[in-house]
């Protein structure tokens, strides 16, 4: 769903404002392109997740993704336990919104709260505020959204050890679920790129935002949450089942403007991607399929492996990577046991060193 209200400043997802006009275009446009898809693909299996994601798939006013919803139960196999998340910002999220995604059997929401404090929330240029978000929660909660998760950026310019640790807190009062926290980077070509190119904003000290990384295991970890991936934590059994779809490479097919999808025989893997543009990709569709690529087997295998890498629970790992692998163990990077390898806490600190070497 690649509509937003505003474009915030740090962020370089396929994400438009106002194109509200053109929404119910785009759902029409993207049930031309899902019911194509089941029938090219009649093997289809049974779905697991549904998730939608942005952009702010909460702005689609409450009829149209009632109707979406319909739409895909009524083309595909959801399995009656599929876990179905919606990614939601708190100045979009009132009674009528929320009711429609209840009825249409949404049970995940991800609330973009991103922070609290008005100075990080001003520099990220987000429009909502610490009240919205609160009440956005709570209104989730009251109606019976049993499991919510929320979204927190930390080393945002200005942001001290202190000011994260009270973000956290606040997050954590509010009684989520699950907490995806997310390293602000600056990303070529957004506003807040430019921003500090022209040294309107500084970038944050890496041994402050190592701290604050810290910070977050502490906090989340005493308030019973696990850390099952780099930047996702969770309370036993509210993992992402979704998320983990993609770490653990499952065939994951994406709908809509931009969407990347993912299919694998178990030796080779295809990966391909839509047209970005919503006006394009109305066009485009029922076959809306930018391009796409077939990985060579070694190359998938590295993926799969740096994928599994992320989470806790790791993998047992391909064939093929001996050296890599005992390199990253002597460096204290990964744990190999009962044929399994899996990050230490070093190596999901520092990941991007594994990706590295298996890559
Ligand atoms: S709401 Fe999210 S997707 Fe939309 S512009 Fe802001 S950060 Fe990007």
């Amino acid at each position: 769903m690649p509509f937003c209200r505003h474009k915030c400043g740090y962020c370089d997802f396929n994400a438009y404002a106002g194109m509200d006009r053109i929404m119910p275009d785009y759902v029409g446009a993207l049930e031309r392109e899902l019911a194509a898809s089941r029938d090219d693909s009649r093997e289809f299996a049974p779905l697991k997740t549904v998730y939608f994601g942005g952009g702010t798939p909460s702005l689609l006013p409450p009829e149209l993704i009632a109707g979406l919803l319909r739409f895909i139960r009524a083309t595909f196999d959801v399995l009656p336990d599929a876990e179905v998340t919606l990614e939601a910002n708190p100045a979009s999220t009132d009674e009528a919104r929320v009711g429609a995604w209840l009825d249409g059997g949404v049970n995940r929401r991800s609330l973009g709260v991103q922070g609290f404090e008005p100075r990080a929330l001003a520099v990220l240029e987000r429009k909502t505020d610490a009240a919205q978000a609160t009440r956005a929660f709570k209104l989730a909660r009251s109606m019976g959204v049993a499991n919510v998760s929320i979204d927190l950026i930390y080393a945002v310019p200005h942001q001290s050890r202190e000011s994260w640790i009270e973000t956290l807190r606040r997050g954590l009062d509010l009684g989520p679920d699950h907490v995806s926290t997310y390293c602000l980077t600056f990303e070529e070509g957004t506003l807040l790129w430019r921003r500090r190119a022209e040294g309107k904003v500084p970038e944050l000290d890496p041994d402050l935002q190592w701290d604050q990384l810290d910070a977050a295991c502490e906090e989340l970890e005493a308030a019973g949450f696990t850390r099952y991936e780099i930047s996702n934590w969770a309370r036993p059994g509210f993992e992402s089942r979704h998320n983990l779809a993609y770490w653990r490479c499952r065939p994951v097919y994406g709908a809509g403007a931009g969407a990347h999808s993912y299919a694998t025989d178990g030796a080779h893997a295809w990966r391909w991607w839509n047209v970005a543009r919503p006006r394009e990709y109305i066009a485009a569709c029922p076959t809306p399929r930018a391009d796409g690529e077939e990985l060579p087997e070694r190359k998938a295998r590295a993926e799969s492996l740096m994928l599994g890498l992320r989470t806790a629970e790791g993998m047992v790992p391909p064939a093929g990577f001996d050296d890599e692998l005992a390199r990253l163990a002597k460096s204290g990077l990964i744990d190999r046991r009962d044929g399994r390898v899996a990050p230490t806490r070093r190596g999901m600190d520092l990941h991007n060193q594994i990706a590295l070497a298996v890559l």
